[in-house]
């Protein structure tokens, strides 16, 4: 039955972790903070049907902003803006998880609202040099609700 299902989804929050239902980093729709807003760019934005696009400096694994695709409204592609003119005007935090961390914990997270996407990182100390943290992926509330329902909710 439909409902058995749901409850045992919800039992399995106390033990998977969000490395079991994020993203994949190399899935991520992301972008380079210096890209130019031009037409080709805000093309490839919508095309995504993401609605909410993590950005990095110099390397995939650094995360600096979240860009929502609702800041770029009053953004005409013929002035050629720089992304990060409008990620710091908007000014989005950008809130990080471990890999491990539980889903019933990120679910709580979640709830108080703020943001219902994370990045996914761990600490790697693997190698000779210092131990740094890792981008793994994001997480969004709609890969937790997944887990409750067990089932793909499909977007419009
Ligand atoms: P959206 O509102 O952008 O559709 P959702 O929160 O509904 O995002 O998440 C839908 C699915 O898309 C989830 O599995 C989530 O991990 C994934 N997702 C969200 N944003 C991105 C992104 N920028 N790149 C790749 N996958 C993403």
């Amino acid at each position: 039955r439909e409902e058995m299902n749901i409850i045992q989804g919800a039992l399995e929050l106390r033990t998977k972790t969000v490395e079991d239902v994020m993203t994949k980093v190399e899935d991520c729709f992301m972008l380079p903070s210096d890209a130019v807003l031009d037409f080709n760019t805000m093309s490839s934005i919508m095309e995504s049907g993401y609605t909410r696009i993590p950005v990095y400096e110099n390397e995939r694994s650094n995360i600096v902003d979240i860009l929502y695709v609702k800041d770029l409204a009053f953004v005409d592609p013929d002035d050629c803006t720089t992304l990060n003119t409008i990620t710091r005007f908007y000014s989005h935090p950008v809130h990080f998880v471990f890999s491990d961390t539980k889903l019933d914990a990120v679910l709580e997270e979640f709830k108080k609202g703020k943001s219902h996407l994370a990045i996914v990182q761990k600490v790697n100390s693997e190698g000779e040099g210092d131990p740094f943290y890792e981008v793994l992926g994001l997480v969004t509330l709609e890969d937790v609700i997944e887990e409750i329902i067990k089932s793909e909710i499909l977007d419009e």
